[in-house]
């Protein structure tokens, strides 16, 4: 099978009414909203780094998208499309059907399209998707506005992935194969978080960005910490270290002043938010269990360590 209807069959599924010009010529063309930013990243997985090399096919093509919407989602904007470039060992037409129908599952559970992309052949699979989105001018939620007093709050649970990557087969693997990218809630925050990142390295080390990039300090309440029931039966350490510096959880960590988180709330988002500690003058993360310092090493995910 050559490159052309690889792409043709598996990488040309249908047009977006907002897409002008999608797969198949030379670039892709898209009309931005008036008054909006391009929002723009891309995140690599690589085979046996970033997801185990027996993971099915299907959750490959989820996550490469998810992973990409869930920093879209960071930023508080609304993800439009996606570039695709795939570095194929071989062609494996079950493999590449599977790895599409994950691939638009997650572009269809979004509202976002395939809008072209680069096709290789490499020894090694490596999968990198570019994603595409838009805000209002200036809108954007970074990680540079936290301010003391303001609340930490996270959401969804932690530290799930990186205990399903211990022990693949448990049914938190859903929760290592298929991130849920937190579209709707990184939207809501718009105008009402004052930072916010995606959690993806660890809670620590990526709540570790805000406080570096807004030049804040934090304090977490490790009994807050939001932990899935069936981590329960592992010590509190355990819990903590998977929940603090575990990987993979795509969820989202923001700063928020009480009064707007308020009115998050009301707005009814779709997924649960934890408040898990506040922002503090004194630079640093420091940890407390009930309320008295409570010291942990911890080491979040490196790819240079
Ligand atoms: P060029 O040689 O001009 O770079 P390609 O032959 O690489 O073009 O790609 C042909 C068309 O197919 C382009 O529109 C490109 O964006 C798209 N494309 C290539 N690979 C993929 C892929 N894996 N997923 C989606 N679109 C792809
Ligand atoms: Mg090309």
């Amino acid at each position: 099978m050559a490159e052309f209807s690889i792409i043709e069959t598996y990488f040309n599924r249908k047009r977006d009414a907002c897409v002008d010009l999608g797969v198949g010529d030379d670039s892709a063309l898209l009309t931005p909203p008036a008054n909006q930013q391009l929002v723009i990243c891309a995140d690599t997985l690589i085979a046996g780094r970033h997801f185990p090399l027996d993971t099915s096919p299907h959750a490959v093509g989820w996550k490469s998208v998810a992973v990409n919407l869930s920093d879209i989602a960071a930023m508080g904007a609304k993800p439009q499309s996606i570039l695709l470039a795939i570095s194929l060992p071989n062609i494996d037409e079950e493999w590449l059907q599977e790895f599409s129908n994950g691939l638009y599952a997650c572009c269809d559970q979004y509202n976002v399209s395939l809008i072209g992309g680069d096709t290789t052949q490499s020894p090694h699979l490596t999968i990198t998707v570019t994603a595409l989105g838009w805000i209002e001018t200036g809108q954007a939620v970074t990680r540079s506005g936290a301010q003391i007093d303001d609340l930490i709050v996270v959401s969804g649970s932690l530290g799930d992935a990186a205990f399903a990557l211990q022990h693949l087969g448990h049914p938190l693997q859903r929760r290592l194969d298929y991130p849920t990218p937190r579209c709707e809630l990184g939207q809501l925050l718009k105008g009402l978080a004052s930072s916010m990142i995606d959690v993806s390295d660890g809670l620590a080390q990526d709540l570790g960005h805000i406080l570096e990039a807004s030049k804040v300090g934090a304090t977490i309440e490790l009994r807050q910490l939001p932990i899935n029931i069936d981590l329960s039966q592992l010590s509190d350490t355990m819990q903590w270290k998977y929940a603090l510096a575990g990987g993979d959880d795509y969820e989202l960590c923001f700063t928020i002043n009480a009064q707007n988180y308020k009115e998050l709330l009301q707005l009814q988002p779709n997924v649960k938010t934890t408040i898990i500690g506040k922002i503090t003058q004194e630079c640093g993360l420091t940890f407390e269990k009930d309320g008295l310092d409570h010291p942990l090493q911890l080491h979040g995910y490196q790819h240079f360590a």
